[in-house]
């Protein structure tokens, strides 16, 4: 590539990024509290009556969804007998229990994705699995686990407080619960709290809307697999064209009268190749498969070798990077980039008849900036004359009437608007949720005013025997739910050596905490490459200004340092 194509690029993305840059950054979304509380509203089950609890338990694990399904089965075989999911939804199955869109599936290869296949002898149908099989597989899992037996579904944890003389955790839940228990698991998604885009005019829209996360098949008609025979005389909005609503716009394309698909950025949207899995195969599968299968695709997608054949688009980057000579390794990953961005383009122009809706729906940022996409039916729904797309050219939607949507002073009258606008993801971590929980001297958010302060992203000092599984200060990989599954490994790990050893309870030390904190700053990821990327959630909405704080490694040798670490070490945390 020459130095004039990659300046010209860099410059065209920048003049892209620009135009998206908004000063009030993650402070353009609202909260679906007060008026847009409905926007949370459980569509999927009836109320539960029961009365409030005043029990112990071994175990609570606040998030029935995958992280805490591992968590429950990691501890569960690790030997706990006494177990208690705590769960905001009706059922297990966290983002799996939510979104259930028309056409909601994993965008990672169902044989990594799905957890605990082994153990619980299943094969998923397909590569990639329909949202609803995920689903069936959680409940599977807490089936066969028997994590249903003391679990408590539409609960939320209110508040919870350490009580050091009892060495027990006090857990109280928007039921009146005031539960007691010796070790809790947070494990509450990234994705659990749904955003609305602050639109001027949205409160007066007087049509139907909804969030993806909470599908209205009352409304809409049908279920995931399409067949929404109410929308056939319903003009439909769209908001949002990230890796939902690429899943979405298929879909609500076969049914509604009319699809209006609302742009702010394009999504990168590459090739699926999704198929039935083959029988012959799922025979042949031997002991051991499915952990293989997942550090197989670790390795790939890092650039640590591994089997290419085994892994899809999700390692194109790292073939591309391959590819390129040159001894400046952060050069030969930007001309990666660029070529696979080009090359997506290229896609675009192949797919789309129409030039201009060809041209409005090519990306141009790179390609780490955003959540890649996949479909082989998202961008082949613009060239169906009841599908429309509006552009907003970076700017988003300009306002809402109580008839509609209106992008450059014209008005778009529509019956109904959903909304795919994602979720709001500084909720994931505790210390930041909003719920209070104080350990030995101080609440976590105290702990962690000013940044994460933990032993690896897990435990903190003055927390004892607390665990918060998710993303801050550990690794992370596109397959969120192994890494859930490493660290469910590793908590139970703790607490199985605890109980064998007759410890009191986990904490890492002062000194322990500082020195992790020490290493994450030291480790802190370059923002470079980020701060210059189109707004989103992975650059705080274009307003990243310091380095974040972070593991330097890959997921691989995050848990082989984890590993290590139980081996020698464990014992420091005991008391
Ligand atoms: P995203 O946050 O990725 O996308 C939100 C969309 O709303 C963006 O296109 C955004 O535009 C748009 N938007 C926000 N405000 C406005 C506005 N004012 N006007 C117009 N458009 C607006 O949410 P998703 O729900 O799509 O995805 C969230 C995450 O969920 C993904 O990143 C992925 O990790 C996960 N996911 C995983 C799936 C799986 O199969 N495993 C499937 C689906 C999602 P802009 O880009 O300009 O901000």
């Amino acid at each position: 590539m020459l130095d004039s194509e990659i300046e010209e690029l860099r410059a065209r993305y920048r003049a892209e990024r620009d135009k998206r840059l908004r000063p009030d950054g993650a402070r353009q979304y609202v909260a679906p509290e007060g008026d847009f509380g409905y926007y949370v509203e459980d569509p999927y089950a009836e109320e539960i009556q029961r009365e409030p609890l005043t029990d112990e338990v071994e175990a609570l694990v606040i998030g029935g969804g995958l992280g805490g399904l591992l968590a429950g089965t990691r501890l569960r075989q690790a030997g706990v007998d006494s177990i208690r999911v705590v769960e905001k939804g009706g059922d297990v199955g966290g983002t799996w229990y939510w979104n259930r869109y028309p056409g909601v599936r994993c965008d990672i290869e169902s044989y990594i994705y799905l957890p605990l296949l082994e153990e619980t002898g299943f094969v998923p149908s397909e590569r990639y699995s329909r949202g609803e099989e995920i689903r069936r597989h959680a409940q599977r899992i807490a089936k066969h686990f028997d994590l249903y037996r003391d679990a408590c579904f539409q609960t939320e944890v209110s508040e919870m407080a350490w009580d050091e003389s009892a060495l027990r955790w006090t857990v109280r839940t928007d039921r009146g619960d005031e539960m007691r228990a010796k070790y809790v698991i947070i494990s509450s998604g990234p994705f659990s709290r749904p955003k609305l885009p602050g639109i001027p005019g949205i409160d007066d829209y007087r049509g139907h809307t909804f969030h993806t996360s909470r599908w209205d098949y009352g409304y809409t008609g049908g279920d995931q697999y399409g067949g929404m025979d109410r929308l056939a005389d319903k003009r439909v909005a769209l908001i949002g064209t990230g890796a939902t609503a690429i899943q979405v716009v298929p879909a609500v394309a076969e049914d509604a009268e009319r699809l209006l698909v609302f742009q702010r950025t394009p999504s990168a949207v590459d090739v699926r190749g999704n198929a039935p899995t083959d029988p012959e195969w799922a025979a042949s599968l031997d002991p051991g498969w499915h952990q293989r299968r997942r550090d197989n695709f670790l390795r790939v997608v890092h650039g640590k070798g591994g089997d290419d054949e085994q892994v899809d688009a999700w390692g194109e980057l790292t073939r591309y990077s391959r590819a390129e000579t040159g001894d400046d390794p952060e050069l030969r990953a930007e001309i990666a980039d660029h070529r696979k961005m080009s090359a997506l383009r290229a896609r675009v122009d192949e797919v789309v008849s129409d030039p201009a809706t060809a041209e409005a729906l090519k990306p141009w940022y790179r390609h780490v900036c955003k959540r890649p996409t996949f479909s082989d039916e998202y961008l082949q729904a613009f060239n169906r004359d009841d599908v429309e797309l509006i552009s907003t050219a970076g700017h988003g939607v300009e306002r809402i009437t109580e008839n509609g949507i209106v992008v450059d002073g014209v008005e778009h009258v529509v019956d109904c608007i959903v909304f795919a606008t994602g979720f709001d993801v500084g909720a994931g971590h505790p210390a930041f949720a909003g719920t209070p929980i104080r350990g030995r001297e101080r609440t976590l958010a105290e702990h962690c005013a000013r940044g994460l302060r933990s032993l690896h992203g897990l435990t903190s000092n003055g927390f004892p025997n607390l665990f918060c599984l998710g993303v801050g200060q550990n690794a992370v990989s596109v397959n969120f739910s192994h890494v859930l599954d490493e660290q469910a490994v590793h908590v139970a790990g703790l607490v199985g050596q605890a109980e064998a050893r007759g410890a009191r309870c986990i904490e890492p030390t002062e000194r322990a905490e500082q020195a992790w904190v020490d290493r994450m700053e030291r480790e802190a990821l370059p923002i470079d490459v980020l701060a210059e990327c189109t707004p989103g959630y992975y650059n705080s909405e274009g307003q990243l200004t310091r380095k974040r704080p972070g593991y330097a490694g890959d997921a691989l040798e995050f848990s082989e340092l984890l590993r290590q670490w139980r081996e020698t070490s464990l014992h420091e945390v005991l008391r």
